[in-house]
């Protein structure tokens, strides 16, 4: 099939996307090109599924015999109750971005997580060891990102900032990470957005785990100047590929890390977890790249 237009058969086997809404999705996109350049007769396809047929759409899952799929907003925290097993790292965040079904029984997995520091690590260069990282924002892919640096306490770094607008959120995150984390969680702090520029003097990472700067948001209003000229601004914003904040960071010299490397590694890995390969991951990024200059 390598370099063929698709053909559906009575054996391809089928994955998909749950999410609400789905039209903006660029994993169809990706993942069909990665099944098509490894030959395998398989095929991704987008189900639009509202938060009341989330249920009924992974019973769906078992009656249909699809191979897996992947879950997005705002099922993610939702299906864990509908799954058969949860994996250790889903399960203590809370999340599942993967369902794959092993022979009827659906297993879920969050691939965000790894995802993230995956694409930080090999595709920005960045070393966590020792580094302060500031992120903005409390909400899913904050928590994600975080546990990601805290995870089996490998990565080590410095001091991990949480500035979120609602600077409650941010209090109650940090608490909830030293609870779980004990001593993997003595580095975290919780801040407003309004301190944030008292932090960033020393900071190796600022992170923006926010929607600000996505297309039809408002743009993230936030003074660079206080970085250091050696940090790095990473986005998990894709659309635009290039936010305002990574325009602006560029301009100051900054290096930047753009969003889109986290939805490629998440995808790559739940690839691996259907189809036991490893991924083709340039012709993934190739294809989400070309899908999202075609929105
Ligand atoms: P979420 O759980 O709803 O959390 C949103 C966070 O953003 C909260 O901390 C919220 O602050 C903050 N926020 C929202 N609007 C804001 C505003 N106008 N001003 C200041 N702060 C604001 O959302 P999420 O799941 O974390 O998703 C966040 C972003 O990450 C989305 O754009 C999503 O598309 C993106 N994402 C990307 C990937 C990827 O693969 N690249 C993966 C996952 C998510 P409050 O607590 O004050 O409301």
């Amino acid at each position: 099939m390598r370099g063929q237009a698709m053909k559906i058969t009575g054996k391809t086997k089928i994955t998909g996307i749950l999410g609400d809404p789905i039209g903006h999705t660029l994993s169809p996109a990706m993942q069909n090109a990665a099944f098509m350049h490894m030959g395998l007769d398989w095929v991704y396809a987008p189900f639009h599924v509202k938060p009341d047929s989330l249920k009924k759409a992974i019973e769906g899952i078992r009656a249909l015999n699809l191979a897996g799929v992947n879950v997005t907003v705002p099922h993610k925290s939702a299906v864990l109750k509908y799954l058969d097993e949860i994996d250790g790292l889903a399960k203590e965040i809370g999340a599942v971005n993967t369902v794959v079904n092993k022979n009827g029984k659906l297993v879920g997995e969050n691939t965000d997580i790894h995802g993230y520091i995956q694409s930080l690590t090999e595709d920005a260069g960045f070393v966590v060891k020792n580094r302060k990282i500031i992120i903005l924002g409390a909400g899913g892919a904050a928590r994600a990102i975080i546990y990601g640096l805290l995870w089996g306490g490998v990565l080590k770094p410095r001091s991990v900032v949480v500035a979120n607008r609602t600077q409650g959120r941010a209090e109650d995150l940090v608490r909830e990470f030293k609870r779980r984390f004990k001593n993997r969680a003595d580095v975290m702090s919780a801040t407003g957005f309004d301190a944030v520029g008292a932090h960033m003097r020393d900071a190796d990472l600022l992170v923006n785990a926010t929607p600000l700067g996505m297309e039809g948001q408002r743009p993230l209003e936030i003074d660079l100047r206080p970085l250091p000229a050696n940090a790095l601004v990473s986005d998990v914003v894709y659309k635009p590929l290039e936010t305002g904040l990574l325009k602006r960071a560029k301009r100051r010299g900054l290096r930047t890390h753009s969003g889109l490397g986290m939805l490629v590694h998440q995808g790559a890995m739940a690839f691996k977890s259907w189809t036991g390969l490893d991924a083709p991951i340039e012709i993934m990024k190739r294809a989400a790249l070309e899908a999202l200059r075609k929105k």
